[in-house]
């Protein structure tokens, strides 16, 4: 186990990725928002798009739990997955006085915060000895220890844990499974545990990913227009909640000229989505009228930005 742990430090001395912000920081505060925002997310999108721009508004518990959920889904525009928004805010009403949390049992009580995120939060944000498990550490481990028992990762990664130096530890097993033992394509020749890994003649037959049973739906929008405003309404829907959006009808409105359709994927779904002119007389109860001033102030989906998109063409 030493000789292991020895060989993935120095691995992740020369090849880990140590230009992430999230990992120049103590703060459990902006632990948290990496690793909520890193959940379904790529490392280039979040960096680039979200991480810093969410912590200037957002620069605190204090600041995040003050806001209100629209601006806060705003900032989260086009991250998806908007409940991890709406989570974060609770999250923060609830701990913005006393602070997140050093204990993992409390930070499981916390909306939106799991196994795995407790115990990220614990490892980088207060530097306890935990062991999160993702989808690439897990993998890891599994072919580690020729293991095909999926449920016996956890264990393993306790385990394997360098007790001496947790963070390390476990930024590397994240990068070794990011960037070397990768699900289809392990490059086990470059592996720092090459020599003592038990799985690596067979590496496929470990770690395999969950499948994803997709769901098709078909979306039917209405567009109606007064002059520059388009009728909008606010999503009560679970998975759009609180965003603005053109009004949905379940069967396609008779006698309606069809705009155009875009195909958009999004969580488990993928979706058929039509457009058509409405009239006024057509449109649901609670839609507003929104013009050019407003629109750039509402939190808006991105399957509502491929709508716009489609109405400029
Ligand atoms: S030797 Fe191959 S299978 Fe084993 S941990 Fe390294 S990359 Fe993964």
């Amino acid at each position: 186990m030493d000789k292991l742990q020895e060989a993935l430090l120095a691995w992740y001395a020369k090849q880990g990725r140590h230009d992430l912000p999230w990992r120049h920081t103590n703060d459990p505060y902006k632990v948290y928002v990496s690793e909520i925002m890193l959940q379904q997310t790529q490392v280039q999108r979040v960096l680039e798009h979200y991480y810093f721009q969410f912590l200037e508004t957002f620069p605190d518990l204090q600041s995040l739990a003050e806001a209100s959920e629209e601006q806060v889904l705003r900032r989260w525009q086009g991250l998806g997955y908007y409940s991890r928004a709406r989570n974060m805010k609770k999250t923060a009403e609830l701990t913005a006085k006393s602070g997140l949390p050093g204990s993992f049992e409390q930070l499981v009580k916390l909306p939106g915060i799991g196994e795995y995120t407790a115990k990220a939060i614990l490892c980088f944000g207060f530097k306890q000895p935990a062991a999160p498990v993702d989808a690439n550490i897990k993998r890891v481990m599994l072919r580690l220890f020729g293991e095909t028992e999926q449920s016996r990762a956890k264990a393993l990664a306790q385990e394997f844990l360098n007790t001496q130096n947790p963070f390390e530890h476990n930024q590397a097993l994240l990068d070794l499974g990011a960037t070397v033992c990768m699900a289809k394509s392990p490059s086990c020749l470059l592996c720092p545990m090459h020599s003592r890994c038990r799985g690596k003649s067979e590496p496929l037959r470990y770690g395999e990913r969950k499948k994803v049973n997709y769901e098709t739906k078909t979306l039917h929008l209405l567009v109606a227009q007064k002059g520059e405003r388009y009728a909008m309404k606010k999503s009560a829907d679970t998975l759009y909640k609180n965003l603005w959006g053109f009004p949905e009808r379940k069967k396609p409105p008779a006698k309606a000229q069809k705009l155009g359709s875009f195909k958009h994927s999004y969580t488990k779904y993928r979706l058929s989505v039509n457009l058509y002119l409405a009239s006024e007389k057509t449109l649901p109860r609670g839609c507003e009228w929104v013009g050019p001033q407003t629109l750039p102030t509402l939190p808006i989906s991105n399957l509502t930005r491929k709508a716009f998109a489609l109405l400029e063409r």
